[in-house]
C-alpha cells in the first residue's frame, strides 16, 4: 500500500550562541570517529578475508561495551548526543553495505576538513523541537536564532533535525511529514516538453526561454573567484611542502593554510547558492503552471554528456540537480512526469512533418527541414517533439 504521507526538508542557517558552537563541533567530532571506526574494523574484517561485517547494531553494541570499557580515554565519546551517534554508525552502515552491493567504492574515512559531517538529533517528546519565526528549539541544544524569518513551518512539528557545518557556517534542516493534499488538484494548462542544454538552460514547449546563468556576469565573477582562491589555496600547500624540507616548525603557517580553505569553500558555496536558487526558480514557475505532464529527455543518453568538450559546462549546469527536483516537485503536485524513450531523436525530427534529418549538427542552431520547409530554433523543435514524444516512460 502506498503512503499517502511524504517527507519534505527545510534547511536554513543557524546562529549558534558559542556554548552551542562547542556542542555541535563536539558531537559532530564524535560522529566523524564513530563512522571512521566503524568503516576501519569492517575494512579489518574484509582485509583478512572473513565474510560476515559487523552489522551498524552489533558494532553498536560493540562500542558501547567492549570498546569502552578498554579505552577509558575515549570517554569523550558517552558525552554527547546517543542518539546522534547511533545515526552515525547507521549512516556507515548503509554507505558499507552499498559498497557489499557493488553500487559504490569501499566507503572513504570522513577527514575534518574532507565532505561535511552532520549531526542527527531527532524530536524524543512533544517539547523538544519547536520552530518559531525566528528561533528553533533544538534537542540537546535548546533556543538558537534562525536566519530567515517564517520560511520553516510551525507545524506540523518536525520529526527530526539534522545540522551541518559548511564552509564554517550552521545549517540546520529540519523534517517533516506532509499530507499529499496538493496532489488532488487538476491540471490547469497545456502539457510541456522541455529541452535541456548548454546554450539554453532550458527552452519550454510554449515558448518560454531559460537562459544559461553560467554565462551571465554575475555568475562569471563567482567561478573566477572560486578558481583564483583554489589557486591561491594550491599555491600555499606547495610552499607549506618545500618550507617542511626545510625547517621543522610551521604551526602559523598550517591556520593560514586553513583560513584559505574556508576561503574556497565560501567561494564555492556561493557560487552552488547562486545555481541552485536559479534552478529552484525555474522547476517552481514550470511546476506552478500545474500542466498535465512534463516530458524531459533521459540525461543518461543525452548527446550532450557524450561530448567531451561539453562535459565541463554540463557540470556546471547541474541538469542532474533540475532532474531531481523536477521529479520531486511534480510527485507533489500530481504532475505525471514523462521520460523520453532514450531512442527518440528530439533533435533530428521535424516537429511539423515528422521528418528525421541524420546528419543533424550539434552546431546547427536552427533545425531547416528539407522536406517541408520549416525553419526554426533547433531547441524550440525539440521541445515540440518531447511534448509530443508518445514513447516515454513516467519517473517518480
Ligand atoms: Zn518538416
Amino acid at each position: 500500500m502506498k503512503s499517502t504521507l511524504n517527507h519534505k526538508a527545510y534547511k536554513v542557517e543557524l546562529k549558534p550562541t558559542s556554548e552551542q558552537i562547542q556542542i555541535i563541533e563536539r558531537t559532530i567530532g564524535v560522529c566523524r570517529y564513530v563512522y571512521n571506526l566503524f568503516i576501519a574494523a569492517n575494512r579489518d574484517n574484509y582485509r583478512s578475508g572473513s565474510q560476515g561485517y559487523m552489522l551498524g547494531y552489533d558494532f553498536s553494541k560493540w562500542l558501547n561495551n567492549e570498546y569502552r570499557k578498554s579505552n577509558s580515554d575515549k570517554s569523550w565519546i558517552w558525552e554527547v548526543s546517543s542518539k546522534a551517534v547511533k545515526k552515525s554508525i547507521m549512516n556507515a552502515d548503509t554507505a558499507y553495505k552499498n559498497f557489499l552491493k557493488g553500487r559504490t567504492g569501499f566507503p572513504n574515512f570522513k577527514r575534518r576538513n574532507g565532505r561535511p559531517v552532520s549531526m542527527y538529533l531527532p524530536r524524543n517528546n512533544a517539547g523538544d523541537l519547536k520552530i518559531e519565526r525566528h528561533r528553533a528549539k533544538i534537542p540537546t541544544l535548546g533556543w538558537l536564532r534562525i536566519k530567515e524569518y517564517g520560511y520553516v513551518p510551525y507545524t506540523p512539528q518536525a520529526l527530526s533535525v539534522t545540522i551541518t557545518k559548511r564552509a564554517g557556517r550552521y545549517f540546520a534542516s529540519f523534517l517533516f511529514e506532509m499530507s499529499n493534499a496538493k496532489s488532488i488538484s487538476a491540471a490547469q494548462s497545456e502539457s510541456v516538453g522541455i529541452d535541456l542544454g548548454v546554450k539554453s538552460f532550458a527552452v519550454i514547449s510554449d515558448g518560454r526561454n531559460y537562459p544559461n546563468i553560467n554565462k551571465s556576469s554575475k555568475t562569471r565573477k563567482l567561478i573566477r573567484r572560486l578558481k583564483r582562491e583554489q589557486r591561491k589555496f594550491s599555491r600555499k600547500i606547495q610552499k607549506l611542502k618545500q618550507r617542511k624540507e626545510e625547517t621543522a616548525s610551521k604551526k602559523c603557517k598550517r591556520s593560514n593554510l586553513d583560513k584559505q580553505r574556508l576561503k574556497v569553500q565560501q567561494a564555492y558555496m556561493r557560487l552552488s547558492n547562486k545555481r541552485h536558487d536559479y534552478i529552484n526558480k525555474t522547476v517552481h514557475e514550470i511546476v506552478n503552471a500545474r500542466p498535465e505532464y512534463i516530458t524531459i529527455e533521459d540525461l543518461s543518453v543525452s548527446g550532450m554528456l557524450k561530448n567531451r568538450h561539453l562535459s565541463r559546462a554540463i557540470a556546471e549546469c547541474e541538469f542532474y540537480y533540475f532532474r531531481e527536483l523536477l521529479e520531486r516537485k511534480c510527485r507533489e503536485y500530481g504532475i505525471q512526469l514523462r521520460i523520453a524513450n532514450r531512442f527518440y531523436a528530439s533533435s533530428k525530427t521535424c516537429s511539423r512533418c515528422g521528418h528525421e534529418k541524420k546528419d543533424l549538427k550539434l552546431s546547427d542552431r536552427v533545425y531547416e527541414c528539407t522536406e517541408c520547409g520549416l525553419v526554426i530554433d533547433r531547441d524550440y523543435n525539440a521541445a515540440l517533439n518531447l511534448r509530443s514524444c508518445k514513447k516515454f516512460c513516467t519517473a517518480g
